[in-house]
């Protein structure tokens, strides 16, 4: 589902402050986020600033707005309500400064072709917790429940720590979506409350950690040790495979072997894919990963089964 803008508190909305946090979409009926039919839920900010990120909109930890460009049939309704004048018509479409956008989200209320879209609301704990409760029935009959995504949801860590323990008070299932890139503390904290870790690698070496990601990935692999050793919860690890980054056999054989004695009840391998490029230009973004051809499925089998030669339960997607 989609968050309902209008009904959003509007400007400037930052990140987490305990019992609320920033959320951009709870998506019903998930069936990519750990097992059964689960609802999960997005949260905004993230450490990471990885080029293929298919949810651009997840990275700040700021509300900010979305700009379907090519819905617009350029009647103008949006620009007479912009107090502060950040829209305009070009012969490109409809052009929107940012920093003279105050979110008071009227555009949103005059388009009526759905151009304009609000990416991060506040939500309290309680909040979150109703509409994940409208599909209780659909989790419990399929071994489903709630995950938490984003974006990492570890950075608005008491908004997460509360939604985590109140979920498992109400016996729903947990999953945490993380990139690892967060305080041990945290993490181990989030662990007492989570059933499922779904725990994304990039890359093991740290300069090429770096380049695709922008961060060092120290912390990400000490906090997968760790994770590993807690035994607090089940672990699958994903692994986003990037053609030219980290597909060749080589790595695989590397990642492979350095997953093998690990504990993790399986490794999901991602496929790339261009699903989010849209995404980049409604926020006035550049798509940083041009000229990149997703992988066949021949080419994904053939990466599965070097994981697999080493004992790993591999598979494609989910
Ligand atoms: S939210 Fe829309 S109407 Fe309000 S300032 Fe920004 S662009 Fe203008
Ligand atoms: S109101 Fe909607 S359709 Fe009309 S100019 Fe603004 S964005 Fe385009």
């Amino acid at each position: 589902m989609l968050l309902d803008s209008r009904e959003s508190a509007g400007s400037g909305e930052k990140g987490s402050a305990g019992n609320k946090g920033l959320v951009f979409n709870i998506q019903r009926y998930s069936i990519h986020d750990g097992p059964g039919i689960r609802s999960t839920v997005f949260f905004k900010g993230c450490p990471l600033r990885c080029k293929w990120c298919s949810n651009p909109e997840s990275l700040n930890n700021f509300a900010e707005l979305m700009v379907r460009e090519t819905r617009c049939n350029g009647c103008g309704r949006c620009i007479k309500v912009c107090a502060p004048g950040a829209l305009s018509l070009a012969a490109s479409g409809l052009r929107l400064d940012r920093v003279k956008c105050d979110l008071c989200l009227k555009c949103i209320e005059a388009c009526w072709e759905d151009v304009l879209e609000l990416a991060g609301r506040q939500m309290t704990v309680d909040e979150v917790i109703e509409e994940c409760s409208k599909d209780e029935l659909f989790y419990r009959n399929s071994g489903g429940g709630v995950t938490l995504s984003g974006g990492e949801p570890l950075l608005q860590a008491d908004f997460a720590l509360q939604l985590l323990s109140s979920l498992k008070e109400l016996g729903f299932n947990t999953a945490l979506d993380t990139c690892g890139h967060v305080p041990w503390e945290t993490l181990e904290k989030a662990l007492a409350y989570t059933d499922l870790v779904l725990f994304d690698v990039k890359h093991i070496d740290s300069e090429e950690h770096r380049d695709g990601t922008g961060t060092d990935n120290k912390l990400i692999l000490s906090n997968l040790e760790k994770v590993m050793a807690a035994n607090m919860a089940r672990i699958w690890i994903r692994v986003p495979v990037i053609p030219g980054y980290n597909d060749s056999d080589r790595y695989m054989q590397e990642l492979s072997g350095r997953l093998q004695g690990m504990k993790a009840e399986k490794v999901s391998l991602l496929g790339y894919h261009e699903w989010g490029r849209a995404k980049y230009q409604s926020l006035g973004r550049a798509y940083q990963l041009n000229g990149r051809t997703p992988l066949t499925e021949e080419r994904l089998s053939g990466i599965i089964g070097i994981f697999k030669a080493k004992g790993l339960n591999a598979t494609a997607g989910y």
